[in-house]
């Protein structure tokens, strides 16, 4: 499957996904249109759907002007935002199947960053998944609106996919991120050794994306709240907070909050 990055507004990525005769495309996270629409023009593909992850402004502000661009454009996304993402079409709740531009995908409900959130998840050929501002390259999206383990579930939700699964997110913030996961694990040889590669990345102005599910699982402290070096580096920092999983998680959050 074929994905293109597509940066847009300061730091947000959309994706446009190709299909597998290239000549149409569906794009994820349109949160603005021009951009789109002009690389979907240069490719010489048609634009068939949009897919919203959320329904932040920096995710949807295109989706309005895509739709009066493209007639019959459909726009899927979670049945739980439905009166809150613009122009949709098509509501998905948690594991539905969906096909555009003749990929077949499924619907991951991930709430926490907000009520609706959803990731999508293309297993045809190699995996990869789309995640929005849930799970991030070494980071999560914030709690808006939900709690924390309600964020633990939902990116454990992300972190059973197979581990080759690609992970493209929302926003390029992984060289923070890396750094912030560096101050809490120095001896994690995985964080340290992508926070240099990462850097000479952004340095290229080369994106970060895609990551994968394994990686993941090795650099992304939301991911490790298992690790006792990252357990240690969090009692230090709050020495009187209790000791259990979520404690441990809601307290990494909450350092990362004013990073
Ligand atoms: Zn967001």
């Amino acid at each position: 499957m074929d994905v293109v990055p597509i940066p847009l507004l300061s730091d947000n990525y959309g994706y446009l996904l190709v299909s597998p005769d290239g000549a149409r495309a569906a794009v994820v996270d349109c949160s603005d249109a021009a951009p789109v629409l002009r690389e979907v023009e240069r490719r010489g593909l048609r634009l068939q759907a949009i897919l919203s992850t959320h329904h932040h402004f920096d995710h949807v502000g295109g989706n309005e002007d895509a739709a009066r661009a493209v007639p019959g454009l459909r726009v899927v996304g979670s049945r739980a935002d439905r009166a809150r993402v613009p122009a949709l079409t098509e509501a998905l709740a948690d594991g539905e199947r969906f096909e555009v531009a003749g990929l077949h995908g499924r619907a991951l409900y991930i709430p926490a960053h907000t009520s609706g959130h959803l990731a999508y998840v293309f297993e045809d050929g190699e995996p990869n998944v789309f995640s929005g501002d849930t799970l991030f390259a070494a980071g999560c999206g914030r709690l808006f609106e939900g709690s924390p383990a309600q964020m633990m579930a939902s990116l454990g939700k992300l972190a059973a996919l197979p581990d080759a699964t690609r992970v493209y997110c929302g926003h390029e913030y992984t060289e923070k991120n890396l750094r912030f996961a560096h101050e809490l694990e120095p001896g994690n040889r995985a964080i340290a050794e992508k926070l240099a590669r990462v850097e000479r990345m952004r340095a290229e102005g080369l994106p970060t994306v895609p990551s994968t599910i394994a990686e993941e699982k090795a650099t992304n402290p939301f991911l490790r709240w298992r690790s006792p070096e990252l357990r240690a580096s969090i009692r230090a920092r709050f020495p009187d907070a209790a000791d259990d999983d979520v404690t441990v998680f809601a307290k990494t959050r909450e350092l990362k909050d004013s990073y």
